[in-house]
């Protein structure tokens, strides 16, 4: 579809992303997803496009502007390569960025954003634990005042790049139950009491690590917490919204990998003595595919259009990431189904984005806390 939003800039940010990632990252993603990790050194090439810089400082190495349009783009275009563990594995530092560049004091800023935005250094954001996701509002982990430290306790889970991460921003409760009493930390791996433990035997995202982290006595000066005392819920509400519209951008990705795999797959494979192209029942399943791509890609720019000139569109972010990854899932079935067997086999991107479209469904706020999140937002 035409974005009537597009500019020079986007679409040459958008060409420079493509041509990146047809190079560099689409040739390898099959063999490193089966490995089980990128090149380290990855990180830092596609950080030098600017990527993580969006919302940051120049000061911090950041672009000194923020665009929703190309944040979405990158999001996009990173998912097209097919393996959403390469997204994933350079991703966990993206949703840690924004609280650290708005909340971390100036000497924790100056001393690692440049590194992180850059690639050079890894980082993740812990809000989930062992005892649930969804209800943020009742986490556990503690941070208990004491002198000029605070010490915390409790485990974190799920956390995306968190084997690989030097940096963490982590939630801790400091005030009495509910989301009232919950404050935002950074933490350095390395600091005592601080361990972890890779999650492994994944359903999909197989090239990126996500960890178990434990905090026992984690001492951290209190200058390392960030923002406002018993404020940190909002603050991790508030930044759940561009993570969503990066997930939704990187499931448009996915299903155009669904209906691209589907049509090269369908113009060649004969059955019956014909094209399975020609088949009216096969011809329906890609119509309807591209009907779903359609939908999401003109949702995706009202949205992108409404965060950068109004204001942040929570409710209508909720709806999207669940209509998207409902539309993913039709999509990768659909795909599934076209390419018959083939598509069941490893290496086939089709199938890869089957065993993917769960964690897009779960992550980052689930359909069903998205609808909740949503009806709340309207106001029922
Ligand atoms: C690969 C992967 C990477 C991740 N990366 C990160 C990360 O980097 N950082 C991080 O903090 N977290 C991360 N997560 C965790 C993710 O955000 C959580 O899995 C998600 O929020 C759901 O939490 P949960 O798994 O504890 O499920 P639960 O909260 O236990 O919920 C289980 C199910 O019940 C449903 N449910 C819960 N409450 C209700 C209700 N009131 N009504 C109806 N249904 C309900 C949920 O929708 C879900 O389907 C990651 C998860 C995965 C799988």
């Amino acid at each position: 579809m035409i974005n009537p939003f597009e500019t020079e800039e986007r679409a040459a940010f958008r060409r420079t992303l493509q041509d990146f990632i047809a190079a560099e990252i689409k040739p390898h993603a099959d063999a490193w997803d089966e490995a089980g990790e990128i090149p380290w050194d990855l990180h830092a090439r596609i950080g030098a496009l600017g990527v993580w810089g969006f919302g940051v400082d120049e000061h911090y190495g950041g672009l000194g502007f923020d665009d929703c349009f190309m944040r979405a783009a990158y999001s996009e275009e990173l998912a097209k390569c097919g393996a959403g563990g390469v997204s994933a594995a350079m991703n966990g530092r993206s949703i840690s960025i924004d609280p650290i560049q708005r909340l971390a004091s100036d000497d924790i800023k100056n001393r690692v954003l440049a590194d992180i935005v850059s690639g050079r250094k890894g980082s993740s954001l812990g809000v989930t634990e062992p005892s649930g996701g969804s209800d943020v509002a009742n986490m556990k982990t503690s941070a208990r005042r004491d002198g000029n430290h605070f010490v915390l306790n409790g485990q974190k889970t799920f956390i995306t790049g968190g084997m690989k991460s030097d940096y963490f921003v982590i939630p801790a409760r400091t005030g009495g139950a509910g989301l009232g009493g919950i404050s935002l930390f950074f933490i350095e791996a390395g600091t005592p009491g601080f361990t972890r433990t890779a999650l492994s035997r994944k359903m999909g995202w197989w090239c990126s690590d996500q960890a178990t982290l434990y905090l026992d006595d984690v001492r951290v000066p209190a200058e390392n917490m960030m923002g406002e005392e018993d404020k940190g819920f909002i603050a991790i509400m508030q930044n759940f919204n561009l993570e969503r519209v990066a997930l939704i951008a990187g499931m448009l990705g996915m299903m155009k990998v669904c209906i691209e795999e589907s049509i090269t797959w369908a113009r060649s494979r004969e059955t019956f003595g014909k094209p399975l192209i020609s088949r009216q029942v096969i011809r329906h399943k890609i119509a309807d595919m591209s009907a779903k791509i359609d939908a999401v890609e003109a949702y995706l720019n009202m949205i992108c259009w409404q965060v950068n000139e109004v204001e942040m569109p929570v409710a209508e972010i909720c709806k999207a990431k669940v209509f998207t990854s409902k539309a993913l899932e039709f999509c990768a079935s659909e795909a599934m189904q076209i390419m018959g067997g083939a598509g069941y086999l490893r290496g086939n991107l089709v199938e890869r984005v089957y065993r993917e479209v769960k964690v897009m469904a779960i992550g980052g706020g689930s359909e069903e806390i998205m609808r909740d999140l949503a009806m709340r937002q309207m106001g029922y």
